[in-house]
C-alpha cells in the first residue's frame, strides 16, 4: 500500500495557493523522495494554471521545461501533482484519469466544497492511497 506524507505546513501552503487562485482550479508540482512504502514531499512549486477554468487546468510548455529543471536543481523526483476543484468533490475527473496515464504520480486533490485533501494514484482505476500529516 502506498502513501504520500505531505506535512500540515505544505497543506497550508497549497490551501493558500488555492485560495488565491479561486474561482479557478489552482496546481502545483510536488517533490521529494519515494521511500519504502510511501512518497515524501519536500519541496512544492506552485504553478500557473495556463487554461484559468474552475474546472480544468493545464501547465504552459515553458512550465512543463522548468518542472524538470527543478526536478535536476533539487535533485528530488517528481512525487505528485496537486489541483484544486474549487466546485467539486476532491476525486479524480475523467480528464483527470486521462493525464494520470501520462503522469504516473501522485495526484492530491483538494475539494473546495468539502475543504479537504484526497491522494490518488492510477492502478486499472484511480486508486485512494492514504495521506499523512504532521
Ligand atoms: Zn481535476
Amino acid at each position: 500500500m502506498q502513501k504520500i506524507i505531505l506535512s500540515k505546513l505544505q497543506q497550508k501552503i497549497l490551501l493558500d495557493h488555492t485560495c488565491k487562485e479561486e474561482p479557478n482550479e489552482a496546481c502545483a508540482i510536488l517533490y521529494g523522495n519515494k521511500i519504502e512504502g510511501g512518497n515524501i514531499v519536500k519541496e512544492i512549486w506552485l504553478t500557473k494554471n495556463d487554461t484559468p477554468s474552475p474546472i480544468e487546468f493545464t501547465l504552459s510548455a515553458e512550465q512543463t521545461w522548468e518542472m524538470d529543471q527543478k526536478r535536476k536543481e533539487l535533485n528530488l523526483e517528481i512525487i505528485g501533482i496537486f489541483h484544486s476543484h474549487p466546485k467539486g468533490e476532491a476525486f479524480p475527473s475523467n480528464t483527470d484519469k486521462k493525464f494520470m496515464q501520462n503522469n504516473p504520480y501522485v495526484w492530491i486533490i483538494y475539494s473546495g466544497i468539502n475543504k479537504n485533501f484526497r491522494a490518488f494514484i492510477l492502478e486499472s482505476d484511480s486508486v485512494e492511497i492514504p495521506i499523512e500529516g504532521k
